[in-house]
């Protein structure tokens, strides 16, 4: 029996991971669940997984909580020192998949600790990959990539050595304005943008899908996770997401991995590694999908790509600053403040004001991730009032 420890039970990637873990009840204990502030879902995950700790992020609903499972045997805590507790709670795998700047330091004390990380939460890569990734080498942890693409090329990685790989190229959907004009796409509404047309997200990677952000994103993860040095790491759109990103060698021989669109299976992998485990997931039906597509990405309309490139070469802050103005201007899009081009505008305008700078903690991404949120939000008040 493997104890794995949940940040973020009560999101998409974390019941997701409890829809395995149910199904493999024999295989697996859970030590630790996780939530924001959803008392009644996690009290519910609690009596149904009966772990040894649970902690509610949200320090006003602790008594709710310990009242909910008074009686148990399950130990009970509340708010942020209370998640970086639990997660040096003695365990074999970490999930991280809490969204946002919240989930860094959690994921932090398990990669210093040791602990095995499936890492959903991109955040922590983005902002403050260099730092995730030297606790990492230094404690000897391993970071199991959970993002379908940097599943599928950790997967590939594993037919070959990385000191031979050519190329990585990451594949991307193209979001729902794959085909649209810039002209056109000055006018689409939140409602348009967050329906992804392969994958179930919510609202906010859903945006990012659609203005390419998150495969910028993307591409500054693969670059801490797959030291193979940027100008090897390309982006390919291939509308199906049937290929989930693919490694070439340098012999020439391309390796890829497949699959239905369905997170289960890159959550199956990271959980199950070096193994396999079984998944309810629907098996790829080549026939019937009939052809894949591919196609270069266009800059011009989809500038954001070419923004994460930049920032992860400058490197230091500018992903941490960049990654946090993209945070605040998707919130003012989907709150209907801006419009759909000025996501990617805001985000420039916040990197070209910030000085640059080196974070040497993660005490110092926090200063950035708050000024560089600060000033999203200014630019967003001018374009608001204009
Ligand atoms: P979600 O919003 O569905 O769930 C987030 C979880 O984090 C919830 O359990 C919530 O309670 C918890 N949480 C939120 N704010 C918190 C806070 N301040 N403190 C403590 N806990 C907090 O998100 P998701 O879709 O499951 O994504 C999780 C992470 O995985 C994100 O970083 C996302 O980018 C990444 N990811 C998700 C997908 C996907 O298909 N859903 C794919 C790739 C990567
Ligand atoms: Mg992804």
């Amino acid at each position: 029996m493997r104890r794995l420890s949940l940040f973020g039970a009560t999101g998409s990637v974390g019941q997701s991971t409890l829809d395995l873990v149910r199904r493999d009840g024999e295989a697996w204990r859970v030590s630790v669940l996780t939530a924001n502030s959803d008392v009644g879902e996690l009290v519910r995950l609690a009596l149904e997984f009966r772990p040894e700790l649970v902690v509610i992020a949200d320090e006003a609903r602790y008594g709710e909580l310990k009242e909910a499972l008074a009686g148990t045997n399950i130990g009970v805590a509340a708010g942020a020192e209370a998640l970086i507790a639990a997660a040096k709670h003695p365990t074999d795998l970490v999930m991280a998949a809490i969204v946002g700047t919240a989930g860094l330091a959690p994921t932090m004390a398990a990669l210093e600790a040791g602990v095995d990380v499936a890492l959903a939460n991109k955040e922590a890569l983005v902002s403050s990959g260099e730092l995730m990734t030297a606790a990492a080498r230094k404690s000897g942890a391993t970071i199991l990539p959970v993002d379908s693409e940097h599943n599928a090329i950790f997967q590939c990685l594993a037919g070959g050595r990385i000191d031979q790989v050519r190329r990585i190229m990451l594949t991307a959907s193209g979001g729902p304005f794959r085909t649209m004009s810039a002209a056109d796409m000055a006018h689409v509404t939140p409602a348009q943008a967050v329906a992804h047309p392969n994958w179930s997200m919510g609202a906010k990677i859903s945006v990012d899908s659609a203005t390419m952000m998150n495969k910028g994103l993307e591409l500054i993860e693969a670059h801490h996770l797959f030291p193979v040095g940027l100008d090897r790491i390309e982006i390919l759109v291939h509308p199906q997401s049937v290929i989930h990103s693919l490694v070439e060698y340098v012999d020439c021989s391309t390796l890829a991995q497949l699959g239905s669109p369905d997170m289960r299976i890159p959550i199956s992998s990271a959980l199950a590694w070096p193994q396999r485990m079984a998944t309810p997931c629907a098996p790829l039906d080549l026939a019937s999908i009939a052809r894949l597509d591919f196609e270069a990405p266009d800059e011009t309309r989809f500038p954001a790509t070419a923004l994460c490139r930049a920032a992860i070469s400058e490197g230091g802050a500018r992903p941490a600053q960049l990654n946090a103005a993209n945070e605040v201007a998707v919130a003012a899009f989907l709150a209907g403040r801006i419009s759909f081009p000025a996501i990617v505008d805001t985000v420039r305008r916040v990197i070209d004001a910030a000085a640059p700078a080196v974070p040497a903690s993660l005490q110092d991404i926090f200063s950035v991730d708050a000024a560089s949120r600060a000033a999203a939000q200014h630019f967003v008040d001018q374009l608001e009032h204009v």
